[in-house]
């Protein structure tokens, strides 16, 4: 610095405190005059002490790196939204819905227009029905007579054992929009009716609207999402669009484009599943039965029946067995064709559509939180592990997910410290629970006479138990329920059972589901 803007900043200093009155005083008391060095010493340290209060005073109203209020004015045309969410499927709608009922601005950017297709089992579990019904889907569902609510299913084991039961009426689930752990409700239903009742709480929902890079501006603290019309009309050049918002969210399905290209996450989906809609079935009887073929364990196949008698086959690979995720076109047709119960429910020549696939993410991402960032939904891997269901996570941690932003909101401070109670709040909902059916799914590859002896012990005690197995299954109770002494001991020693009956050469297959 040059020295004599130094000398003339001292003179100022000085001149000002012999100016002073006060200082005058100090000056002048007897203390200062026979210790001058100690007096000097003590003004710097009060002086220090000082200035670090009044730099903490002056940036304790925005708390953290950011500040909130640094935005300038911008014209109307440049309104910065308070959230952007990158999709509207259900994770980003049901974000949109809940922060637009507290009186925030967001956008809800798509690249598809509604209603659009999406690869699903449409199995719909009890915490996305208790969403759907929040938000005045569930009574549209019903009333319009577009979903069906599971009443009789059960599973079968690798080794053949089966049990069908009516777990609904066990659940007591029978009022008329609540009758059932499981819902199916097309996608190209339930996702398009769910973005229009966040558009109609007050959601900006921009259709057709592909997002292609977002930045983040630290000085001002919102990002620039830029985007490109999906299908522009008449063939002419598609437009760009830019948009602002001071929080990102990333809810843009399993392969999580976003939040990869961003770094947050840094992996292939870990999962696939196949679905296929059969018609004009008269051979299956159930709402939903899910089959164990061994070579597919820990993944499992799924009949599910959907509104108007439509059926959905289904083929889930999850992580942890043998079989690679490119082996899923193999085993969608080989099961249907030679495994003897998918066979027989699907009947000879099923009127079945082509097989149709999707990637999963499952067991939830590490740290789904930044600076003016979250990421929702499959892109975060909210699927279980244990059973390929996302759909009522993606609802749940994006309800969670509002209300952490509406409090950082409340309190001015967007900082990745402060969006950290998104992160711990799904975690304690539903992220322990993936880690245990992780663990289970390793399990059932390792022993699928587990299954075996959990078909047999169901079918002992009967549908009271398959209910709580469907609860477990579904996620409405904790998979603690198996290490309880009347369940986790039981189904040991069932298996024990079945060990000693192999080893005899007693065991024996069942291969029709109606033998029950
Ligand atoms: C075959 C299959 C079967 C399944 N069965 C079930 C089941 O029975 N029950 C269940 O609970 N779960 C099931 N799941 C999981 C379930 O589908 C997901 O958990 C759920 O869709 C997650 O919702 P989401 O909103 O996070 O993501 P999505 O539903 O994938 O929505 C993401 C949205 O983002 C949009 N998007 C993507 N990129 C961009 C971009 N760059 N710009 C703008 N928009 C973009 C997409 O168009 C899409 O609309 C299944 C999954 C598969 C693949």
């Amino acid at each position: 610095m040059d020295s004599k803007y130094i000398n003339n900043t001292v003179k100022f200093v000085t001149d000002a405190l012999n100016k002073n009155t006060c200082v005058q005083k100090v000056l002048d008391t007897k203390f200062v005059k026979e210790h001058p060095n100690l007096a000097a010493g003590a003004a710097i340290g009060a002086g220090l002490l000082a200035a670090s209060s009044i730099y903490k005073l002056s940036t304790s109203n925005t708390g953290k790196r950011y500040n909130y209020d640094a935005i300038p004015n911008l014209s109307f045309e440049e309104e910065i939204y308070d959230v952007a969410t990158i999709g509207a499927g259900p994770s980003g709608s049901v974000l949109g819905y809940y922060l637009a009922r507290e009186g925030r601005s967001v956008a809800l950017l798509e690249k598809k227009k509604f209603p659009r297709d999406k690869f699903c089992g449409d199995a719909v579990a009890t915490m996305a029905q208790d969403i759907l019904r929040d938000m005045g889907v569930m009574k549209e569902i019903v009333d319009e007579n577009l979903g069906h609510f599971a009443q009789n299913g059960g599973f079968v084991s690798p080794n053949g054992n089966s049990f069908i039961g009516n777990s609904a009426k066990e659940l007591k689930r029978d009022a008329k929009y609540n009758r059932g752990a499981v819902i199916a409700i097309k996608r190209i239903v339930l996702d398009e009716k769910v973005a229009k009742a966040a558009k109609r709480m007050g959601a900006h929902l921009y259709e057709n609207t592909t997002v292609e890079n977002c930045t983040f501006d630290r000085q001002t603290g919102y990002w620039t999402i830029e985007c490109v019309e999906s299908e522009s009309e008449n063939g002419q050049q598609p437009k760009k669009l830019t948009y602002k918002a001071r929080v990102l969210v990333c809810a843009d399905g399993s392969p999580s484009s976003t939040a990869r290209k961003l770094g947050y996450v840094n992996t292939e989906p870990n999962g696939i599943c196949s679905r296929a809609y059969v018609k004009n079935n008269t051979t299956f009887r159930y709402d939903g039965v899910v089959f164990y073929p061994k070579s597919l364990l820990p993944g499992y196949c799924a009949i599910i029946r959907e509104a108007r008698d439509e059926l959905n086959y289904l083929a889930y690979i999850i992580p942890g067995g043998k079989v690679k995720l490119d082996d899923l076109n193999h085993y969608h047709h080989e099961y249907m064709k030679s495994d003897p119960f998918i066979s027989k429910a699907l009947g000879p020549n099923p009127d079945i559509e082509r097989m149709k696939a999707a990637p999963l993410r499952l067991g939830g991402i590490k740290k789904s939180y930044d600076d003016h960032l979250l990421i929702v939904g499959d892109a975060a891997g909210f699927i279980d592990p244990l059973t390929g269901e996302g759909i009522q996570y993606a609802m749940e941690g994006s309800k969670i997910a509002a209300d952490a932003l509406i409090e950082a909101f409340n309190e001015r401070d967007l900082s990745g410290q402060s969006l950290k109670r998104y992160q711990d709040r799904w975690m304690n909902r539903f992220g322990h629970e993936f880690n245990m059916s992780m663990t289970m799914s390793l399990f059932l590859y390792r022993f699928p006479i587990v299954l075996d002896a959990a078909a047999k012990l169901i079918n002992k005690r009967g549908s009271r138990f398959l209910a709580e197995w469907a609860a477990v299954m579904t996620g409405m109770k904790p998979k603690t329920w198996f290490l309880r002494p009347d369940v986790g001991p039981l189904i040991v020693l069932e298996a024990f059972g079945i060990a000693v009956e192999r080893l005899f050469g007693r065991g024996q297959q069942q291969k029709s589901l109606d033998q029950n």
